[in-house]
């Protein structure tokens, strides 16, 4: 046996990363919460209620509850010290009769492929609530991103574009960051989707603003959720500055909500990140927490603060609580805890369907994530629009048109919400699943 055989049939024990390549291509059982669902069964208990509501018909269940496309794919990365990690990635293009499928990729142990389509068909519903012209997709690899340098993560994301991209384009299906990816792992996404067709920014949104990205766009989901918040208050006569917010998360999307509701001096009391959470009642110090988290340190290094835990975060003292970081976090086992009067969804999917009954007995608004985190995928559109046409918005005309968008949406859903006396999570689905329904119709779907 040569050394280079030996080395290649060396595998990286898959206990260190906390997942492995098993072949099964998504197939084997997948992951259930306590109420006994999977996460795309969790998300289609939401759309039965709103599909109802509208009377939609018994031939579109079928076509709009399934993915049009899932691809699973084996991703090896050679790692710095001669073993080989083979991990599984996956795509999932749920339906695109609206546009060019779009949506995330994200980097985590527990991506599978069912969490993957169950975040594809939101996807779906966010992108037609808000009104862009894309359909919905979404992307993982199941890996803990945070074992991996820097080098083998690059290799890794360029595996796997390669291994998908004979279904990505610009107008085919166009992928943007989510948990554990950023504008530098879309600039590889970027570089690696060029090299087979030649240059093409459009090919992938949240770029770097030095490579096509937009002004604006990494801050577009976190600040979106804020302008939501600021349009709700309003509308229901609400005091924005008496409120005392707590975020749990402070990666891209929880940071910049933080720094947004610091610029509008509301009080933000506790935050977390994986490592734990914070919380201080006369409210937290944001600019000192970013600072902190800009240089890569996490912000339980924070001083003079209370440490938590990230379940007691969720059921703190506060008035609004933004879930910025997992899915299915408030569970009927802590839905009955809550202590807010405003939920804002930026995480994707954080509230299971048990929970979710849980806190409409008890009278918790919620705005629903495929609302208020739908900032992302619209500052998306912006970005994907200005390098079809090579030409850029100044920050200040990003967040204008942003914040347009945000409060038609948020208006929209509200008006259906008062008429059809359902919640603003059926009202955002609704209107969602209506649009889709219609154009997959148009198209000659069923
Ligand atoms: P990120 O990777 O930038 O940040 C995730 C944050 O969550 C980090 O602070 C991390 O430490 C924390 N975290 C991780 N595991 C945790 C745990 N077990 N408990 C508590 N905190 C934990 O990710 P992001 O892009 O900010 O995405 C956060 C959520 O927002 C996800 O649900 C994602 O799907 C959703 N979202 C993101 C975007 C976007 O544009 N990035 C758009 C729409 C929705």
């Amino acid at each position: 046996m040569t050394d280079q055989l030996r080395e290649r049939r060396t595998t990286t024990d898959p206990s260190e990363t906390g997942q492995a390549f098993d072949g099964s291509g998504g197939r084997k059982p997948v992951r259930v919460s306590a109420e006994g669902l999977t996460p795309s069964e969790a998300v289609n208990v939401f759309f039965d209620e709103a599909a109802g509501l509208i009377g939609l018909e018994a031939d579109m269940y079928p076509v709009l509850k399934s993915s049009y496309r899932e691809v699973s794919v084996q991703v090896p990365v050679r790692r710095h010290d001669g073993t080989l990690l083979v991990v599984e990635g996956y795509r999932v293009q749920h339906n695109g009769a609206r546009g060019p499928y779009k949506g995330g990729i994200r980097y985590h142990p527990h991506a599978d492929i069912n969490e993957v389509r169950a975040l594809a068909s939101l996807m779906t519903w966010k992108t037609a609530l808000m009104d862009v012209p894309f359909g919905g997709a979404k992307g993982g690899i199941k890996v803990d991103p945070h074992q991996l340098t820097e080098e083998e993560r690059q290799t890794m994301t360029r595996r796997f574009t390669n291994a998908i991209g004979h279904v990505l384009g610009p107008y085919r299906d166009i992928p943007a960051p989510d948990m554990n990816t950023n504008a530098q792992t879309m600039a590889w996404v970027m570089d690696a989707y060029s090299g087979r067709v030649g240059y093409t920014p459009a090919a992938v949104t949240g770029k770097p603003v030095e490579l096509g990205g937009a002004p604006g766009r990494e801050q577009a989901t976190g600040r979106g959720c804020i302008y939501v918040l600021v349009a709700a208050c309003e509308r229901w006569g609400i005091d924005l500055s008496e409120l005392r917010v707590a975020i749990q998360g402070f990666g891209n999307v929880g940071s910049w909500a933080a720094d947004e509701l610091a610029n509008l001096g509301v009080k933000v009391v506790a935050v977390s990140d994986v490592n734990g959470a914070i919380h201080r009642a006369d409210g937290l110090n944001i600019s000192r927490t970013l600072e902190l988290v800009r240089n890569g340190r996490s912000v339980i290094e924070q001083e003079q603060v209370d440490r938590i835990s990230n379940d007691e975060l969720l059921t703190i003292d506060c008035d609004v609580l933004i879930p910025a970081a997992l899915g299915e976090v408030i569970t009927t086992d802590n839905a009955g805890d809550l202590q807010c009067q405003i939920l804002v969804e930026a995480a994707n999917h954080p509230v299971t369907p048990g929970g979710n009954v849980i806190l409409g007995q008890r009278g918790i608004r919620v705005l629903p994530d495929i609302l208020a985190n739908g900032g992302g995928v619209t500052g998306s559109y912006f970005e994907w629009a200005m390098n079809i046409q090579q030409f850029t918005w100044p920050e200040e005309r990003f967040n204008e048109e942003l914040r347009n968008k945000m409060i038609d949406a948020f208006n929209a859903t509200a008006a259906f919400a008062e008429r059809h006396d359902c919640s603003m999570r059926t009202a955002a689905f609704a209107l969602g699943i209506q649009r889709v329904a219609t154009a997959s119709r148009m198209r000659g779907y069923i």
